[in-house]
């Protein structure tokens, strides 16, 4: 079953998988962890699919137009086709994935749930009356634990392929499956690096304090002030500009 799984991941053009054992996840925040979900969970899934480089690099598409404004440019790049092209339609590729893996769990008679995206725009509504916005569930936890990624200074994960620009989906189940190894080196380039920090025109990332710049990160070395984030992007036109500069990638990318 779990190859039948495997199978379709590849099908359908799904660029990253990976399982993480339960007890990869000591230490989640009460009311999160994958047993709150499923009491008896062993495994959780991680799906993730590589963003397409012209999509993330919104800012530079369509310039000297003769057609839109600057301002409707930028706007159109980033509300438009970032928004569709990097964001909704991979996730909703992710949750077709996802929802089709769990159910083939459940029909081999493993209690499984998966999780939609975090907050993608349909559910923009629930995400506005909250004080900040923390996910349900969280992927990027999940794509460490599942040897997928490190957390990067950016306050997101990076992957040694495609770098930090991956979305993720995850799904728990009782089913025991084989667990993929975790990263054994540092993906992120740390304070050497920073660019992320550095090209966020808001200054919304903060490093830690006492980040130990050797360890593998398992958990994030910095914070994101997501109010100042979301202003940004809905004034900048800045959202992923600390993606798209991050140098870690493989292959061809951008
Ligand atoms: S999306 Fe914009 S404001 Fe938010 S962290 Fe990235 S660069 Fe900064
Ligand atoms: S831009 Fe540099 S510091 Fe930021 S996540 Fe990428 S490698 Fe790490």
């Amino acid at each position: 079953m779990f190859e039948r799984i495997q199978e379709l991941v590849n099908n359908e053009g799904i660029s990253l998988m990976g399982v993480a054992p339960v007890d990869r996840f000591e230490g989640a925040p009460r009311g999160h962890h994958p047993k709150d979900f499923i009491p008896t969970t062993k495994s959780i899934v991680v799906f993730g699919i590589g963003l397409l480089p012209a999509a993330v690099a919104h800012g530079d598409l369509m310039c000297d137009s003769e057609i839109f404004s600057e301002s409707l440019r930028k706007k159109v790049g980033q509300d438009y086709l970032y928004a569709l092209s990097a964001y909704e339609i991979p996730n909703a590729l992710l949750e077709r994935v996802a929802m089709r893996s769990a159910l083939m769990l459940q029909q081999a008679g493993y209690n499984t749930f998966y999780f939609p995206v975090t907050f993608g725009l349909l559910v923009r509504p629930i995400t506005a009356d909250m004080p900040d916005v923390f996910a349900p569930f969280s992927h990027r936890h999940a794509a460490v634990r599942a040897g997928l990624a490190e957390f990067g200074l950016n306050n997101i994960v990076v992957t040694p392929r495609f770098g930090p620009r991956v979305r993720f989906t995850s799904l728990v189940t009782e089913a025991e499956l084989p667990p993929t190894p975790l990263l054994k080196e540092k993906v992120c380039l740390g304070n050497a690096c920073a660019a992320c920090v550095e090209s966020c025109p808001a200054k919304a990332i903060t490093i830690s304090a006492g980040i130990e710049e050797d360890l593998f990160w398992l958990n994030p070395p910095s914070r994101t002030n997501k109010k100042s984030c979301v202003d940004s992007a809905r004034t900048r036109f800045c959202r992923g500009i600390c993606q798209k500069v991050c140098p870690v990638h493989e292959g061809i990318w951008g």
